[in-house]
């Protein structure tokens, strides 16, 4: 072991990068970490000793890192978000320590395949799906620019449940990620901070004499941080991911272990540990749960307190904390920061009101993820006043201190006042956080051009006819390490041996390979991996599902979360009419695309027709599989538990990217980025990012099909029916009656009525109305993907064409737009 010094700093442990070097490591922590010897290490034993031994290797880049950071005191990004869909931790480790080939052969002299190692780490899933995985590709693109930043959010004891299905339908399993050992944290329990509760706010006079407010909390938790490593690609920083987890209090044990019960102490403790025991599963509709706002309140008090009393140097001035911070909410599930913020600086600090809120709103920037009304989070006046009553007391300050500017601007229009308000009156008195969020922060962004668009159009239009240069566009991306770099290195060899590997860190870079599309050689070797990446799912999806799939069919993939606005029933009815056709003669097989039609989707646990449309994918599924005459020609295949680990093998595999959502409901959609830098082409509607997408490949490489925003709004409001779509359309008629009929319900009519009826009565996406479009762009799907050779040219203009999807390039919009952050190198 080397020691490397720098002047009179202490020195910092350094391994050493060669086989043997990673050996000794490796087999040290093995020894030594985990108690056992080679001969009777159990593969969970061998990869916690193998993360160990990586991170060792990552850790001086860290400390550098904190010691930069320390020193220069510059510019953060505190990203505040209640979720962080990780995904597996060791590849992105080795590939960021650059010991993949070290440690494969090193493994491989001790006759360990570190494939098998890589399979035995449990994903962890700490967010729903798009919004908690966006928060994870931005930390690592900020680590690998070099910004300095720090993620902020909860350690759920319980991620995502784990999806099985019995019978077809969904059954939830808790997610206990943990079980088998945590080998990227690290706890600091000796850093824990107190969060307050409940209780009641009173009148005292200060020192100064001043009467101020305080609040006297009624309980309290502990915040246990654990620190996870961000590195950043090649060379770049290793930044921190804090988490915290819930404990009881010691203060709040004593009082219950004097009055003697035993019993009910160890109750209360339990009680504390709730407020970071499970994820809520709920993705864009979420439930108004007490326990929820207690999340909320408890990661985001955590991390001011942290940031305030343990980053800033003691003595920091807080009336230049803008110049040192900003904290960037994703979505409003942290902007009960914003009066937390007010009252550290009011309360606890003595500071006049005007001069906190001078302050505060400088702090602060909102995204907004959301266009759907149900996922705009509103908390119940009752329920606030009772669990943060000085935060209650302070938003209604902000509120009407607002409320009176607005006066000013509008006297003679209450109207519009009342309806900017940030309490809503009906149906119950509420707070709106996005209001809230919206007049605290120095900017409101949308996720794609289009949202951003209706945000200011539509969702926020009085706050931006109020604050035009308030709000702002930026278009989500993916890290390409992870999605491209680790998930695809077939195609990432064939890239780099084309145009360099800058791409990897310059996405733009792709463009480069835009004279390789008319290059039948370079074509033919894109396919070969494309073909490679199919074989590899179809091993996958054997062992894993134990799904037969043909990997010489065109691999159809829809993977989402399960919700009505992304229309998988518009999929579905496409494969039943298909279906329906073939089996009554309508259409010869031998006409028919040979496809494998994927699904990957969870549903919220209380989300009834959710969990009906997923039943029914799984009984149209598996009637078609078991029919002889369709083996080969069409698959249906839907494996259990999508998540990050599945996208990263199935993306890749993927020929047609399915982004079908009802036109103005997905807000940028991140899964179809990753589909067009793998190489799929898409068909989709003019939604979200799939307009920028469209744009950018060009519309003769993209299906494009489906109502637009302005029609879907045009149809709604001259009142829309499903049921004529239905009367006139004759394929869509027998699609809807094959299932209606239990065709694929072994004869029972009632186990799909629901589904088949909210279609006729209700169908609030309108897929019936898009049903025709769809089926018609599937053909011209069907027409093109018969001409190989162009089909694979425009496979690579996607790649070619999608580097504005890096997250590095949102990373960099943000900096420019929003944060005003430059970069600090570690070793600077
Ligand atoms: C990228 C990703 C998502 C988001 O997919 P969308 O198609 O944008 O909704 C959801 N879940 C996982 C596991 C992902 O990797």
């Amino acid at each position: 072991m080397a020691l490397v010094t720098a002047d009179t700093t202490p020195p910092i442990a350094t391994r050493e990068h060669t086989v043997d070097g990673f050996t000794r490591e490796f087999l040290r922590e093995l020894n030594f970490g985990q108690g056992v010897d080679l001969t009777r290490a159990s593969v969970n034993d061998k990869y916690l000793a193998m993360a160990r031994t990586v991170r060792h290797y990552l850790m001086t880049r860290w400390i550098e890192t904190l010691r930069r950071q320390a020193e220069l005191q510059a510019k953060s990004v505190a990203y505040l978000s209640a979720e962080f869909l990780l995904g597996r931790q060791l590849d992105n480790a080795l590939l960021a320590s650059d010991l993949q080939d070290i440690v494969r052969e090193g493994l491989a002299n001790l006759g360990i395949d570190l494939d098998e190692l890589r399979e035995a780490e449990v994903e962890p899933g700490l967010g729903n799906g798009g919004l908690g995985r966006l928060a994870a590709c931005f930390i690592d693109s900020l680590a690998t620019m070099n910004v300095p930043s720090i993620g902020y959010g909860i350690r759920y004891e319980y991620g995502i449940f784990q999806q099985t299905f019995v019978d077809g339908r969904q059954v939830e399993k808790p997610d206990d990620w943990l079980r088998l050992g945590s080998p990227w944290e690290f706890p600091h329990p000796e850093a824990a901070v107190t969060v307050g509760f409940g209780g009641h706010v009173e009148q005292y006079q200060a020192d100064d004499g001043v009467v101020r407010r305080r609040w006297v909390p009624g309980w309290s938790v502990l915040g246990v941080p654990y620190n996870y490593m961000v590195p950043g690609y090649a060379k770049g920083r290793v930044n921190t991911l804090r988490l915290w987890s819930a404990r009881a209090t010691h203060a709040f044990d004593l009082q219950i272990f004097n009055s003697g019960d035993y019993a009910e102490a160890v109750r209360a403790q339990t009680f504390a540990e709730n407020i970071s025991k499970v994820l809520y599963p709920e993705d864009s509709t979420p439930q108004g749960k007490e326990l929820r706002l207690q999340q909320q309140y408890f990661f985001v008090a955590c991390s001011i307190k942290d940031f305030v009393d343990q980053v800033l140097p003691e003595g920091y001035d807080l009336h230049r904390l803008p110049e040192r911070i900003v904290f960037q909410l994703n979505d409003t599930h942290p902007v009960i920061a914003v009066p937390e913020l007010m009252r550290v600086l009011v309360d606890e600090k003595g500071w006049e009101w005007d001069e906190a809120w001078a302050v505060t709103k400088q702090c602060f920037a909102y995204t907004c993820h959301t266009l759907l009304p149900e996922a705009l989070e509103v908390w119940p006046v009752e329920l606030l006043g009772r669990l943060l009553p000085r935060h209650l007391e302070i938003i209604y300050r902000i509120n009407d201190e607002f409320l009176a500017e607005l006066r000013e601007t509008y006297p003679n229009d209450e109207l519009r006042v009342r309806r900017m308000s940030i309490i809503a009156e009906y149906p119950v008195r509420a707070v709106r956080m996005a209001y809230l969020a919206t007049v605290a922060a120095t900017k409101v962004n949308g996720v794609a051009e289009l949202h951003s668009q209706l945000l200011r159009d539509k969702v926020l239009d009085d706050f931006a006819g109020y604050w035009p240069d308030k709000f702002t566009n930026v278009t989500n991306g993916v890290t390409p390490r992870r999605f491209v770099k680790l998930s695809n290195p077939g195609l990432s060899d064939l890239v780099t041996e084309a145009i360099g590997d800058g791409w990897v860190t310059d996405l733009d870079q792709l463009s480069g390979l835009e004279p390789l599309a008319d290059d039948a050689e370079f074509r033919r070797r894109f396919r070969e991996v494309k073909q490679a990446n199919k074989r590899r799912i179809t091993d996958v999806l054997a062992a894993r599902d134990g799904i037969e799939v043909h990997p010489d069919t065109m691999f159809d993939v829809m993977v989402k979360r399960l919700h009505e606005y992304k229309r998988q029933t518009l999929k579905l009815l496409h494969i039943v009419s298909l279906y329906e056709k073939v089996t009554t003669g309508k259409i010869r097989l031998e006409d028919v695309t040979p496809r494998t039609f994927a699904f990957g989707a969870k549903a919220a646990p209380g989300y009834v027709l959710a969990k009906q449309i997923i039943h029914l994918i799984n009984a149209v599924g598996s009637t078609i599989n078991s029919d002889p005459a369709l083996e080969g020609r069409l698959t249906v295949a839907f494996p259990a538990n999508y998540n990050v680990t599945l996208a990263e093998t199935l993306i890749p595999a993927a020929d047609l990217s399915e982004q079908i959502s009802l036109a103005g409901k997905e807000a940028s959609g991140t899964g179809n980025m990753k589909f067009m830098l793998n190489g799929a082409l898409t068909i989709g509607t003019d939604d979200g990012a799939n307009v920028e997408i469209r744009r950018l490949v060009g519309d003769e490489n993209f299906f494009l099909f489906g109502l637009t925003e302005p029609q879907v709004a045009e149809l709604v409001d001259r009142g829309y029916h499903p049921s004529a779509y239905y009367e006139t359309n004759e394929d869509l008629r027998h699609a809807l009656d094959l299932i209606a009929s239990g065709a694929f319900s072994g004869g029972d009519r009632a186990v799909f009525e629901p589904v088949v009826s909210n279609l006729l009565n209700e169908d609030r996406f309108l897929a019936l109305a898009d049903f025709q479009a769809y089926v018609d762009a599937q053909a011209r799907v069907d027409e093109a993907y018969a001409d190989t050779e162009d089909w694979t040219r425009r496979a690579v203009l996607n790649v070619a064409r999608g580097g504005f999807f890096s997250s590095d390039r949102s990373m960099r919009d943000y900096i420019d737009g929003i944060w005003h952050t430059h970069p600090v190198p570690p070793g600077s």
